[in-house]
């Protein structure tokens, strides 16, 4: 699995995907640039996500709000009491942790275990082995299960009634040690709030305290009224925006999984009082078809229902993946209730309700929202693409399957030859793709060579032009997952390409 891991990051940075920030002064933790082809595959994601929300649905807007708010927004969304992770400090070696995260961590080891369990069974009782019996039934694995489950409830519990003496104690229990020098000397169990502050303002009297947003949804709360106004929405109508949020996480690690400065994809669907249920499980539904619509495999999806919520919301789940390191959670959806209008209306002291013309009466609506992180977007589709392939000639190669439609270049053209006019040919055809798709030429090397770079570049189509093309205007396309190879009309690339890229 780590193993895994480091391949998918070395291979980001390797085919120009992801890159880390300032790394020629060492590098910033946490933070990351996307490179040429790192932000195409971002861009195409967002595409993607603002083709299904926003394009397709004659009830969903889009906004772009800033980044920079008045500060009581945070005052009055929470963010300034209730935006903190608990934290801890190692006396030893002067590191910093986050709590929940230990415990978690702990909690992943005896999955493990589990997992360890279950492929020694695999193997003794082989065809007859059943999982699902297997994991309800061994007595061991039973007892693993229900060890996690105490944890983690006993860590929410603690976390929710603020009462971070007994979260230490739980670590004491457990006998965590720090990750890295093994020390179990701990400070106190402290909070820590994650937002960003900054001044807007020349003189230091003058001056006002902002925060960098920490979500983008409270861009979209502050305009609700002007966007149902302007737009002359009618409830029920969703508002989406994608923008850059940040927090200042205490841990953060795993790539581009947690990231002090990040990318999110949300919409606030708002709905009259008394019809959260329904919308619950009809965005519940949408958005994992979404996900599955990317052939990712339906076995890499879980929903994650929350049983314990934040104060605001009265259902909330996530939409896990499975990444290298697990299943984890990669999209949030809730519903939120009217609080964050309610708190925005208190603070603000502006009515933000709705009119319904229809029954003439005022409300405030209700609001089920769709949360994801773009880059953790990222992480699940390049992670799942990227994998190495045994061919039949007991060599392998690697290959970036992306998905056709978020794949950074489409095709890319290869003269055989660097003469005899097939260059020329070759330019052609990209002067003739490139204002439909994101072409490239490439002439290096030997073309057994330049398939292989593509395939690693997640590159769905190669177009080689030969000898043959010369007499007949045909050319050789070649499937990037298949590897089949086929003769084909200049005049028809185009089409073949569209059929399989477009949304
Ligand atoms: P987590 O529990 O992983 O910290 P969260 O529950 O705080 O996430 P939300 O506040 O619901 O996350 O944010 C919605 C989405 O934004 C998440 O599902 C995730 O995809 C993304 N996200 C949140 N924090 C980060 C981060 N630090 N880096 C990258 N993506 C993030």
């Amino acid at each position: 699995q780590d193993d895994q891991f480091k391949k998918v990051i070395s291979h980001a940075k390797e085919y120009g995907y992801v890159f880390q920030s300032s790394e020629i002064y060492d590098g910033l933790s946490a933070v990351y640039d996307y490179a040429q082809n790192g932000a195409e595959l971002k861009k195409n994601i967002r595409d993607y996500w603002w083709t299904a929300m926003v394009q397709i649905h004659d009830n969903i807007v889009g906004i772009d709000s800033s980044i920079f708010m008045h500060p009581t927004t945070w005052k009055a969304s929470g963010h300034v009491d209730a935006f903190n992770d608990p934290l801890i400090d190692n006396k030893d070696s002067k590191k910093r942790y986050r709590a929940d995260v230990l415990i978690e961590d702990y909690c992943a080891k005896i999955e493990t275990k589990i997992d360890k369990e279950i492929k020694k069974a695999e193997k003794r009782f082989g065809d007859a082995f059943n999982k699902e019996e297997f994991i309800t039934t061994n007595p061991r694995v039973v007892g693993y299960y229900e060890n996690i489950k105490t944890i983690l409830s006993r860590m929410g519990r603690s976390l929710e009634n603020e009462d971070l003496a007994d979260v230490k104690a739980l670590i004491e229990e457990l006998e965590i040690a720090d990750p890295v020098t093994g020390s179990r000397n701990w400070t106190e169990v402290k909070q820590f709030n994650l937002m960003f502050g900054t001044k807007l303002g020349a003189s230091a009297e003058s001056a006002m305290d902002l925060y960098l947003r920490p979500e983008t949804a409270q861009g979209i709360f502050a305009n609700f009224l002007n966007v149902q106004k302007s737009g002359r929405m009618k409830i029920p109508f969703g508002i989406a925006q994608t923008g850059k949020a940040f927090r200042n996480e205490i841990v953060a690690r795993q790539f581009i999984f947690r990231m002090r400065e990040f990318e999110q994809m949300e919409m606030q669907f708002f709905i009259k009082p008394g019809t959260q249920k329904e919308w619950f499980e009809h965005w519940k539904e949408e958005r994992l078809k979404w996900h599955l619509s990317l052939g990712m495999g339906e076995e890499n999806y879980r929903f994650h229902d929350h049983e314990k919520m934040a104060h605001y919301a009265d259902a909330a789940t996530d939409i896990e993946f499975k990444f290298p390191f697990g299943f984890k959670e990669l999209e949030g959806i809730h519903s939120r209730t009217d609080f964050d209008l309610k708190q925005h209306e208190e603070y603000s002291g502006k009515k933000l309700q709705y009119f319904d013309h229809e029954t003439k009466e005022s409300y405030t609506p209700y609001v089920l929202e769709t949360s994801i992180g773009l880059d953790r977007m990222f992480l699940a589709v390049f992670s799942n693409s990227l994998v190495e392939e045994e061919l039949d000639n007991n060599t392998t190669r690697t290959v970036l399957k992306l998905p056709s439609v978020l794949a950074p270049v489409k095709a890319a053209i290869l003269p055989l030859v660097k003469k005899d006019g097939l260059p020329e040919i070759a330019q052609q055809i990209q002067d003739d793709l490139k204002w439909d798709f994101n072409v490239v030429y490439d002439d290096k090397d030997a073309v057994g060579r330049r398939y292989r770079r593509q395939d690693a570049n997640g590159t769905p189509f190669c177009i080689t032009v030969d000898h043959d093309t010369l007499e007949d205007n045909t050319v050789t396309i070649r499937h990037r997952d298949t590897m089949e190879q086929t003769r084909v009309k200049i005049e028809d690339l185009s089409k073949i390409i569209k059929n399989e890229v477009d949304i």
